[in-house]
């Protein structure tokens, strides 16, 4: 099989993909026509651009400007429920089997919903999803990083009575350059009292002490993106000793100029070194991107091979947040999978 239609075919996990930037563009247009919020286009041809980063963009600030609109048209709950069955809609086309979707609930307050509300409406997207479409999904609940901390503890306080029950993780998200780690202490101290998982954005835009900062202060289990582990030999030995995995998300890291190009990207380094990667989208609208091309990059510009691309895969199970129930569904889902198409002499090529 050529590895290219193993790709398209695998059971895939998707354990960093941000709501907002993973709109349809067509339907991000269709509500701004609904809600009267201007448009620089109302062409969906020439609006594309106005939602989605082709090629690079100075920094992650500019890269973070995408998300005006997407947050402007998730104010009212039959929107925020489109989106996210839309979102797992488009995911399944990719055969994405389970995804942690994560947003900022604090965003989606402006049009008089409480947290509670936006919070249940995207779970019960989800559930939908799992009981008709088949496809697995929690949800990582984003703090942000430029808000003042009292929101961030307001937000776990709200989210606690979901875990379990559709809520994962807490995340931290937004711009690392200006609001370090621990300015969020508290918040995170709060998520590991109530048994909810803590996930962290660092080391993406640079700074690579926000990595080792992130897991001593806000007990961070995994790391999105860490692409800047690189620079501290003792931040890469502390993740491959204790199997702190990476979401690594590769085109958002070249549309945010936090690599130059895919070539450069350390991903395979990383793996090669033992650390615990995984595949991710990020945004599948801002960085026009999806779980597929994303493993076709690795193959074209990283030259994987059929052994790390069934690594990360692996990789992308066992370091989920999901119930151990589910693991077992996609462990066996995967294992099934690799036997029909790779067992008994099967060959990629
Ligand atoms: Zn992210």
């Amino acid at each position: 099989m050529n590895l290219n239609k193993l790709i398209k075919l695998i059971p895939k996990t998707d354990l960093h993909c941000h709501l907002d930037g993973s709109i349809r563009p067509e339907t991000i247009l269709d509500i701004a026509k609904k809600e009267h919020i201007p448009t620089i286009n109302d062409d969906l041809n020439s609006f594309q651009k106005e939602v989605k980063i082709l090629g690079k963009c100075n920094s992650l600030k500019e890269y973070l400007n995408k998300f005006y609109l997407p947050i402007k048209i998730m104010q009212k709950k039959e929107y925020i429920y489109r989106v996210t069955l839309e979102l797992l809609e488009d995911a399944l086309k990719e055969n994405i089997k389970y995804i942690e979707i994560r947003f900022a609930p604090l965003n989606h307050l402006d049009g008089g919903l409480t947290l509670d509300e936006v919070i249940e409406t995207v779970i019960s997207a989800m559930n939908y999803g799992r009981s008709n479409l088949h496809i697995m999904s929690n949800l990582i609940i984003c703090a942000l990083r430029h808000e003042p901390v009292e929101k961030a503890i307001k937000l776990i306080n709200s989210a606690k009575k979901y875990a379990g029950k559709g809520v994962v993780a807490l995340d931290l998200a937004g711009n690392e350059a200006d609001f370090p780690p621990e300015i969020h202490t508290k918040p995170f101290d709060l998520a590991k009292d109530y048994n909810i998982h803590r996930t962290v954005h660092a080391g993406e835009t640079g700074i690579v002490e926000n990595i080792m900062k992130s897991i001593k202060l806000l007990h961070a289990e995994r790391i999105g993106h860490g692409t800047y582990a690189y620079k501290d030999k003792n931040t890469l030995v502390y993740l491959a000793k204790n199997k702190i995995p990476l979401e690594m998300c590769i085109t958002s890291n070249v549309n945010t100029s936090a690599v130059n190009s895919y070539e450069e990207h350390p991903i395979k380094k990383y793996l090669d070194y033992g650390l615990a990667v995984t595949v991710n989208t990020d945004n599948t609208t801002v960085s026009n991107t999806t779980i597929t091309k994303e493993f076709e990059y690795l193959v074209k510009y990283q030259n994987f091979d059929l052994e790390d691309i069934k690594k990360v895969t692996e990789n992308g199970i066992n370091f989920s947040f999901a119930s151990a129930e589910d693991k077992l569904k996609l462990h066996a889902e995967y294992s099934s999978f690799i036997k029909r198409f790779l067992g008994s002499g099967g060959v990629c090529y």
